[in-house]
């Protein structure tokens, strides 16, 4: 694969042979009406010009069966053609379903009749007309159905121009049968090439796609690879321009517009990559929940719009004190998580000591230096053993975070084993609190 060198490894690679069965009917569907169209045009062009004297009727059906008589088997053969073609279409639209069996019956139908067409109604001099019919269908084949079938369908018309050419000759009706067999060689080998640069570039195309439903999911993981494609064509454009918008698309749908910290879909996708990459070098892992102490109070006495005002500077204040690689998020309302890679207990509790540290130093400019801030952090860390090691340290990390809200807010508490949510008298949570504290309980009781 090296002469267009490319995003797309083999042409002939199975799993991307194009389309499977609903899409082969739905292409089978589509196409009937345009082969029957065309056949009928065809065959009736023909007729009229022959009946008009305008083409030869010196044809191999003329020489066999008479001219009457060919001209009434051409008609008749355009006219099962189109009732087959009709009958596929039936069949493909009413079971949605078309088999590569069903697909090679139609395009094999396809190059007899063609070739019957000709050997009826067409003077053997012009006998490479069917392959400017045939150079069209193996086109076809390969932009809907795929490279092998292609083969199915050069090989079709191979045995059928190779029957035409051997039936004039027997006849003795062309002159130089070798020049019509280097003729079709000439029409294999050219269209064999585009059909492989068709399906070539098809394939950079899947390939394309698939970057765009990862990105619909939210994985912006692989770039379109440009620096493979040897001769840059329009393909490579796309994937360029794919390149440019990826960062940007990453950012709108990873991100909390409001905090600029990471969304929950932000955070599974990168805690994932840090996971796995955990679990494979053994780290320590450490999660940190956090909220923002007494937040109704600045929406009661500030009201809501400073409340978001607030949020955002929380947002920046927490990125701007977390390390590079730690990934901060925005999980909902004022509630925050971290997850650092590569952290045991004792760098987590550092780093939340210097998040705390940050609030008390910061005059949060939204609630116009009027009010201190201040934020509960629950921290769990341990080995990245498995991939629900997220799971399991954020529960933990809410336990402790609760457990940093009971014990009077603005403080950091590493969650211990055996620590508890249930405190016998929960009176400092709030409703609301104690409905999660129960949930997370429960969550907890249930953890191996
Ligand atoms: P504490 O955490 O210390 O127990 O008290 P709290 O007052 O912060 O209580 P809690 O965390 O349970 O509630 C957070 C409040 O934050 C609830 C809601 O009024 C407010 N809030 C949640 N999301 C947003 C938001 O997007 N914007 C604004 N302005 N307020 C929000
Ligand atoms: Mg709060
Ligand atoms: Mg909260």
């Amino acid at each position: 694969m090296t002469l267009f060198g490319s995003n797309a490894t083999d042409v002939t690679d199975p799993t991307l042979e194009s389309g499977d069965a609903a899409a082969r009917a739905e292409a089978l569907r589509w196409q009937a009406t345009y082969r029957m169209g065309i056949a009928a045009v065809v065959a009736g062009g023909a007729l009229l010009l022959r009946a008009l004297g305008v083409v030869s009727a010196e044809s191999y059906g003329a020489y066999r069966l008479g001219t009457q008589a060919a001209a009434l088997s051409f008609a008749l053969a355009t006219a099962v053609y189109i009732a087959f073609t009709g009958a596929v279409q039936n069949r493909v639209q009413s079971t949605k379903r078309a088999s590569r069996f069903l697909v090679r019956t139609q395009l094999g139908v396809d190059a007899v009749v063609v070739h019957l067409c000709a050997l009826l109604l067409t003077p053997p001099e012009q006998f490479e007309r069917t392959l400017i019919i045939s150079m069209f269908l193996v086109q076809l084949t390969q932009l809907y159905f795929g490279w092998r079938t292609t083969l199915f369908m050069v090989g079709s018309v191979a045995v059928c121009y190779g029957t035409m050419i051997a039936a004039a000759n027997s006849v003795q009706l062309l002159t130089s049968p070798v020049e019509e067999l280097w003729t079709f060689a000439l029409f294999a080998a050219g269209s064999l090439a585009y059909a492989w640069i068709l399906g070539h570039q098809g394939l950079r195309m899947k390939r394309l796609m698939h970057l765009f439903e990862k990105a619909r999911e939210g994985d912006f993981d692989q770039p379109y690879e440009e620096t493979r494609d040897r001769f840059p064509d329009y393909i490579t454009q796309i994937g360029r321009a794919y390149n440019d918008l990826r960062g940007h698309l990453e950012t709108i749908i990873l991100t909390d517009p409001l905090s600029g910290c990471f969304n929950r879909r932000g955070f599974k996708q990168l805690g994932d990559r840090e996971v796995s990459r955990g679990v494979r070098a053994k780290w320590r892992m450490a999660i940190l929940a956090l909220d923002v102490d007494h937040f109704k109070r600045i929406n009661d006495d500030f009201g809501h719009l400073t409340g978001d005002e607030a949020i955002k500077e929380i947002g920046a204040l927490i990125r701007e004190t977390a390390r590079a690689g730690d990934i901060v998020a925005r999980l909902g309302g004022e509630e925050f998580s971290i997850l650092a890679p590569d952290t045991d207990e004792t760098g987590a509790m550092h780093l939340a000591d210097r998040i705390m540290q940050a609030f008390h130093r910061r005059s949060f400019s939204s609630v116009r230096g009027q009010l201190p801030i201040t934020i509960s952090i629950g921290v769990a860390a341990d080995e990245a053993a498995a991939d629900d090691v997220v799971r399991i340290l954020t529960a933990r990390a809410d336990e402790a975070l609760y457990a940093a809200k009971r014990n009077g807010r603005d403080q950091a508490v590493l969650w211990k084993t055996g620590m508890r949510l249930f405190d016998p008298a929960p009176e400092r949570l709030s409703g609301e609190s104690s409905v999660v504290a129960r949930r997370l309980s429960r969550e907890i009781e249930r953890m191996p």
